[in-house]
């Protein structure tokens, strides 16, 4: 039987056994506790976790971590076509979600829920009440906001229809422990080292940066209206010349820590590296999206896992980010958006 809404939110006087905090971040965190006790499916996904097993490869100014994930299979190799979704039923609509699945209210038309295929020790999707496409660029306000409610925390992160989502069909987000993902801790030591400012406001501070083996905007900002004109200015830059009806391909990482957002955007070339389609001993199944854009390769066969080198994780992020020149023109013209229309506040 199909469960209304009302059915699916959890209150906060079933969640006060589990966690008593009253933030956003504080009831994510019992919900999952709550979750753990009646939904199997999303028990034996944290059972799987325990298993995974980690090999860590240093760069200098940070490091790449590669996680044996077998619970990720799924998402790994979902195909994303348009006939395929079409065939499917959507796994977050909420006549489909399974019984035992709560949910939060959250931003009026979201609802966090548990993830049973976790990356992370505690690991949600930020999924829209309604069935609408995969889209960022009118839901960036709420992405905003969520992550500042979930700051404390965790990380909410964004994958493009073309770049990772699972559901490219479904509007949704991720968000997961942000100290497990090594990006954050490293990100000072990067901007010191690889990055450039291309602008700078009491609003808003935005740079590029690049020689971490990916290339990507970091925007700084304690104001969510100059983020998001930041934000529409670098959506601007990376459409021009592309159809105009798609997303650029694109993932988001989203940071939020003593009043103010950090937000790591990083522009795509391709969904999949080439090794992912290879046959045989050369096969690799690594299918990059912000997680390990953020540092965390996982990879759902043992296999690959014992035989990924260092050349494979070099060559991976050279395939799916954009290509050095790319890179150089996107800083150019987004620099010049920016000077010519500076977000509010500047
Ligand atoms: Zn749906």
């Amino acid at each position: 039987m199909t469960r209304s809404l009302e059915q699916i939110v959890i209150s906060p006087a079933e969640l006060a056994r589990f966690g008593t905090g009253t933030t956003l971040a504080d009831q994510a965190h019992a919900l999952l506790a709550q979750q753990k006790g009646v939904w199997e499916m999303l028990r034996n996904g944290y059972d799987t976790l325990r298993t995974v097993q980690t090999r860590v490869f240093d760069f200098d100014r940070f490091h790449i971590k590669v996680q044996f994930n077998p619970g990720r299979m799924t998402s790994t190799v979902a195909k994303v076509d348009a006939t395929s979704i079409k065939e499917r039923k959507c796994f977050l609509c909420l006549e489909n979600l399974p019984p035992a699945q709560r949910g939060l209210a959250c931003e009026a038309d979201y609802l966090v829920l548990c993830n049973p295929f976790p990356i992370f020790p505690e690991h949600f999707t930020i999924s829209c009440l309604r069935h609408t496409p995969q889209l960022i660029r009118h839901s960036l306000a709420a992405f905003l906001k969520i992550t500042r409610d979930l700051g404390a925390r965790y990380l909410v992160l964004y994958n493009g229809p073309r770049c990772g989502a699972s559901a490219p069909d479904h509007l949704h987000f991720q968000a997961g422990n942000r100290s497990s993902l090594p990006l954050d801790a490293e990100f000072e030591g990067m901007k010191a080292a690889c990055a450039t400012r291309l602008f700078e406001s009491a609003a808003v501070r935005v740079w590029s940066v690049e020689n971490c083996l990916r290339h990507f905007f970091t925007f700084e900002s304690a104001n969510a209206g100059a983020l998001e004109q930041s934000f529409a200015a670098l959506y601007a830059v990376l459409q021009e010349g592309g159809p105009a009806d798609e997303e650029p391909m694109l993932n988001i990482l989203g940071f939020h820590t003593r009043d103010e957002w950090r937000i790591h955007v990083f522009p795509r070339a391709k969904h999949r590296p080439s090794f992912y389609f290879l046959e045989g001993e050369e096969k690799l199944l690594i299918s990059p999206a912000a997680v390990e854009l953020g540092g965390i390769c996982t990879t759902p066969r043992e296999a690959d896992f014992a035989r990924v080198t260092r050349e494979h994780i070099v060559e991976l992020y050279r395939e799916v980010g954009v290509a050095p020149e790319r890179f150089a023109d996107l800083k150019t013209r987004l620099a010049a958006r920016l000077a010519a229309a500076p977000p509010i506040g500047s």
